[in-house]
């Protein structure tokens, strides 16, 4: 069982762009199957994180290297108008950063999972990934970053 509504999942489904992307979905479907239960894409907490823990005091968000500026294998500057990308990138970054530090002050615990922790030459094994998260998830640990295998 998921816990989209029918709804939602029309809309999830018509939707095109950063959500739902399937690092986004294997995390949703593993930590769902070993017994947590979130909602997703709250819209009253800073930067809308991808799932909600209420009972933890925990939020993530699956980031895509590229659209987050990530320092790591997967990232890779698109060939043309540079300073456009770089601007722009750089206010996702900055942003970002703002809304985690608006989320740890309002008492929220943090974690970050990147996309190449998922996919791409260096991710962990979807065991290591999960049993880094959950082990967060449980935690009181107020922030952490779960990326790719370090060379
Ligand atoms: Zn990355």
């Amino acid at each position: 069982m998921d816990v989209l509504t029918e709804k939602q999942r029309k809309l999830n489904m018509r939707r095109i762009g950063p959500k739902n992307t399937k690092p986004e979905m294997l995390v949703r479907r593993a930590l769902h199957a070993r017994g947590f239960r979130y909602r997703l894409h709250d819209k009253k907490l800073p930067g809308k994180p991808d799932l909600v823990f209420p009972r933890y005091r925990c939020v993530i968000f699956v980031n895509g290297c590229f659209w987050h500026n990530h320092n790591c294998s997967l990232f890779k500057w698109p060939k043309t108008n540079r300073q456009f990308w770089m601007d722009k990138l750089e206010g996702n970054r900055l942003r970002d950063q703002r809304k985690k530090e608006e989320l740890i002050e309002s008492g929220w615990r943090v974690l970050v999972i990147w996309e190449c922790a998922i996919k791409g030459v260096n991710r962990l094994s979807v065991d290591d990934a999960l049993e880094r998260a959950t082990t967060f998830i449980r935690s009181g640990s107020g922030y952490r970053e779960i990326g790719e295998k370090m060379p």
